[in-house]
């Protein structure tokens, strides 16, 4: 059997290796356009904050230890084009400029995707940068280090901005956050939580440009950036990072497979494409998100990866593993203050036509006579209708992000809001309280509270 896999990052990658280990008789081929695999991007803040100070700590495989589990891959080769009726694809050697076609039983496609890039007038400008994979890393490090740029101007509030602007904080730098939205991270935390981080943002001195929509990108005399103009006014920076979300990478599948309208790889339970021979894993790919039973792309480094397992699985073994559903869980660690969430707010189940209720809960983490309790904040949001829960935040300056890993669990296995009292968690003080912060929302929600905590609501 011979598996072509287009695209070797988080996706691709584990994609290769789950083949190699199912059946070391397959013939495994991986072609990438770039030049490095397996880049973690969310060490790109943290070598700008100067948390990480080798870079080369943010690659966990490399192609020579793929070639050496008996993987081909074919690096600086751009896949081009594709006739899903012959089974082939066709590969440009971006080294020699030569084309050539290569065939396949089956394909997994791992293309992920790509920053949106409107057409403002003056995206292009010196100074612009968007920020995905390690070239761009390099740029914004040594920008960083550049004793000229004193101020930097983030336009986009979503979890990579908002890390940016905590690093560009760590290392001095002026920064203002610009957004068209009117609070950071709107899609994964509700206000209770985004209010914290944005109050001590501007505690470290950033200024909030929300609710202020970029028109123009201007420059100086040098040529390079030099102000950001909104509907609202003009912002004077040195640099500008450009993070507004990122689309899938798949104009070549246009009337090959079906594609979402903003070109996501439509999937089933196996992520299979329309087309049975054709996989689709990572970035570019819908998933089923299981707390509200809808297919959609879910962009995370985490998903990319047990994607790739299951179309691995799936190709090898004739469609034998079935998805679970995604939840979206994503954690963020910026400016002392930790959270966590997975699924859906109360606002984005609206928007989807799901009628939720929710509980917000805030206790101590700790009983009071440890020295290190804090306070956590707990929001729970589920289906007014079945009572199945589909959606949680969590935030603390003490990390209790990992009770995500448990709603996670949870909402994939349909667990309700009633059940939420009755899990069986442990109790040590120097962990949690007898009764948690999480078995007392649940049992607020049954009017069962026996403390009576300030703060909790329905
Ligand atoms: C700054 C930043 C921070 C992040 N932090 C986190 C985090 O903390 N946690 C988390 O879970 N996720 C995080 N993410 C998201 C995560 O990086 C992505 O979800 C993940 O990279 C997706 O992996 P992928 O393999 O599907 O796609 P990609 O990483 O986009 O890789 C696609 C690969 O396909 C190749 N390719 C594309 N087109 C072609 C073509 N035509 N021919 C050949 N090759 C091609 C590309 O060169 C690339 O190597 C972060 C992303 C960024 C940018």
């Amino acid at each position: 059997m011979k598996i072509i896999v287009i695209g070797t990052n988080h996706a691709g990658t584990t994609a290769v290796r789950t083949i190699k280990r199912l059946n070391p008789n397959a013939e495994v081929t991986t072609y990438d356009k770039n030049d490095v695999i397996s880049f973690l991007g969310c060490g790109i803040a943290l070598w700008v904050s100067g948390e990480v100070k080798d870079p080369n700590g943010l690659f966990y495989a490399n192609p020579q230890t793929l070639e050496e589990e008996g993987i081909h891959v074919k690096m600086k080769h751009e896949w081009v084009g594709i006739d899903a009726k012959k089974k082939t694809v066709r590969i440009k050697d971006l080294n020699t400029g030569k084309e050539f076609d290569d065939n396949y039983d089956k394909l997994i496609i791992g293309v992920g995707s790509w920053p949106i890039i409107p057409p403002i007038p003056g995206i292009d400008l010196d100074g612009v940068q968007i920020c995905k994979n390690y070239d761009h890393a390099k740029i914004i490090h040594q920008a960083n280090s550049n004793p000229d740029i004193k101020s930097v101007a983030v336009v986009g509030a979503g979890y990579i901005g908002v890390e940016l602007v905590d690093a560009f904080v760590t290392k001095g730098k002026n920064v203002t956050l610009i957004d068209v939205a009117e609070r950071i991270m709107p899609n994964y935390y509700d206000p209770e939580f985004t209010s914290v981080v944005e109050d001590k943002m501007k505690k470290s001195g950033v200024k909030m440009a929300l609710g202020e929509k970029v028109v123009e990108f201007k420059a100086g005399p040098n040529g390079k950036v030099a102000s950001v103009i909104t509907d609202k006014g003009e912002i004077k920076t040195d640099y500008v990072i450009f993070s507004v979300g990122v689309r899938p990478q798949t104009k070549i599948l246009d009337g090959v497979v079906d594609l979402s309208p903003i070109g996501a790889i439509k999937t089933n339970e196996f992520m299979q494409t329309t087309n049975p021979d054709i996989y689709a894993i990572g970035d570019c790919a819908e998933v089923h998100n299981i707390a509200l039973d809808q297919q959609m792309p879910v962009q995370l480094a985490t998903t990319a990866v047990r994607t790739g397992i299951l179309a691995a699985v799936n190709a090898v073994t004739n469609n034998t593993m079935k998805t679970p559903g995604f939840t979206g869980a994503n954690g963020i660690d910026v400016f002392g203050f930790k959270m966590a969430s997975l699924g859906f707010t109360s606002a984005s189940a609206k928007r989807m036509g799901v009628d939720t209720e929710e509980i917000l809960f805030t206790d101590n983490d700790l009983p009071e006579f440890m020295s290190s309790t804090q306070p956590v904040t707990l929001k729970v949001v589920w289906d007014k209708k079945t009572r199945k829960i589909v959606g949680a935040q969590v935030g603390s300056e003490a990390n209790h992000t990992e009770t995500m890993y448990m709603f996670a669990l949870g909402i994939q296995k349909g667990l309700t809001i009633d059940e939420l009292p009755l899990i069986d968690i442990f109790f040590l003080p120097h962990f949690n309280k007898p009764y948690n912060f999480i078995t007392l929302a649940g049992l607020e929600v049954l009017g069962l509270n026996y403390f009576k905590k300030n703060g909790s609501k329905k």
